[in-house]
């Protein structure tokens, strides 16, 4: 089966990585892939929101079936161009329509999706510009801290966590009068702050069938224990200790199904992977945000956990017959550190020469998936991007899995690297 895989970080290196040791996997193109997927499949220089081209590639290149790896083109309506484009509706997309996008690209959506089918999720109000005075009114009659959320994408700087009333206010104002996030922030969420501990939990669906793939725990900021700036992702761990048999029976029966149900029931096509951010407030699970496709780094930890063949769980959700796909994973944990330029994430230096890629002996032990990476006119590898490698270490134990991560993080370099040394050590209290 020839596939086309839309995206260049580290998710969809593992993406690349897991389809390509499918027997099913023929010819395995990445548009626009990186270094890493350029060694293991063929990269195609085609914008991920380029349709017309995709859909001229697809047919030229008899693909089979296309995966879609980041948001931006979901969001867009890639779903929905290839199924009204004759030439190639007959290929299945991995990827939800538009409309089911608006889960991510939405946040008011997404929080009015949520209210509608009874999801658990912080109490929360919308408000536009015309609204303002209401919107002061709402916040100030909250408890603190308050969450305000820019209602569109926002690169992940969009949600902001107020101390005081002022800041809140001020931040409102600023949003919504002064379009501080563009027309993402032209509608504003208020929402009453969770206080509870984070984790991901991610569902592959065609909307009608789900399976509930490993859960994971990410690492968002810059410095260790969780200080300075938020970054995309600076590690992931799974499984998570503190998610216990008990807590994601919880999720399922909650958040999982209702959603699925409620995706079903407004006939929302959806196929394709859902990201549920979740806080565990009590043993208790809350919704804090969808979104339409897999985290990274999460997936680089969730997908070495897959024991079933991986392309005939992505093949059966582009049918519509993932009621037939036995999932099943493996008991061992799997730890992502990520190594980024430094500067990350304020500015930082592209081109610097990566060295000590080869030195992993045992992909059993640990795997070097790139993120923001490129080849170089004599074939060496060099950094491209802010997030740049993301190593994933396997092992029995969380322990063992950290080992094998740190072993091989401590190969790799290049100038001014930085990494985060703590990735897990915060859920050691829980073995
Ligand atoms: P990202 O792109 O990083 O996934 P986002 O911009 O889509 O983020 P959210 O995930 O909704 O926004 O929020 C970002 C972070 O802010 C969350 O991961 C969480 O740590 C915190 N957060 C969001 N909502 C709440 C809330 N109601 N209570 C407490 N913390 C929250």
């Amino acid at each position: 089966m020839n596939i086309l895989l839309l995206g260049s970080g580290g998710r969809e290196h593992a993406f690349a990585w897991k389809i390509a040791s499918s027997p099913k996997c023929g010819k395995l193109f990445v548009a626009p892939g990186n270094a890493g997927t350029a060694a293991i499949a063929e990269n195609v220089a085609i914008a991920v929101t380029d349709f017309e081209k995709l859909a001229q590639f697809c047919t030229d290149q008899s693909v089979d079936m296309m995966v879609v790896g980041p948001e931006e083109p979901l969001v867009k309506g890639i779903v929905d161009y290839f199924k009204n484009n004759p030439a190639v509706a007959h290929i299945p997309v991995v990827g939800p329509s538009q409309k089911g996008a608006q889960l991510e690209g939405s946040k008011d959506f997404s929080k009015q999706f949520m209210q509608r089918h009874g999801i658990p999720t912080a109490a929360s109000k919308t408000f536009t510009k015309d609204s303002l005075e209401e919107g002061i009114a709402y916040l100030q009659s909250q408890g603190l801290p308050i969450v305000l959320k820019a209602d569109g994408l926002a690169a992940g700087k969009g949600v902001l966590i107020c101390q005081t009333y002022e800041e809140a206010t001020e931040s409102l104002k600023e949003m919504l009068v002064d379009a501080k996030f563009g027309d993402a922030s032209s509608k504003v969420v208020i929402e009453q702050f969770l206080q509870g501990i984070e984790l991901s939990v991610f569902v592959a669906t065609d909307a009608t069938s789900y399976r509930i793939l490993p859960e994971a725990k990410d690492y968002k900021r810059i410095g260790e224990q969780d200080t300075g700036l938020n970054t995309g992702g600076m590690g992931a761990v799974s499984p998570v200790p503190f998610a216990d048999g008990s807590f994601l029976k919880k999720v399922a029966e909650r958040v999982v199904i209702p959603t699925i149900k409620g995706l079903e029931m407004e006939n929302i096509p959806y196929t394709g992977f859902l990201f549920i951010g979740l806080m565990n407030m009590n043993g208790d699970p809350y919704v804090i945000e969808y979104n339409v496709r897999m985290g990274d780094p999460e997936t680089e930890a969730v997908l070495p956990r897959i024991k079933s063949d991986f392309v005939d769980l992505l093949f059966s959700m582009g049918t519509l017959h993932l009621d037939e796909y036995q999932l099943e994973i493996h008991s061992h944990t799997a730890t992502t550190v990520v190594m980024v330029a430094g500067g990350y994430p304020g500015a930082y230096e592209k081109g610097h020469e990566i060295t000590g890629l080869t030195s992993i002996a045992d992909p059993a032990k640990a795997i070097a998936f790139h993120a923001g990476t490129t080849t170089g006119t004599k074939g060496e590898v060099l950094t491209n991007g802010g997030r740049v490698i993301a190593v994933t270490g396997l092992g029995e134990s969380m322990e063992e899995a950290l080992n094998h991560a740190y072993e091989a993080v401590n190969h790799i370099n290049w100038k001014d690297q930085y990494h985060r040394r703590d990735i897990g050590q915060d859920l050691k209290i829980y073995h």
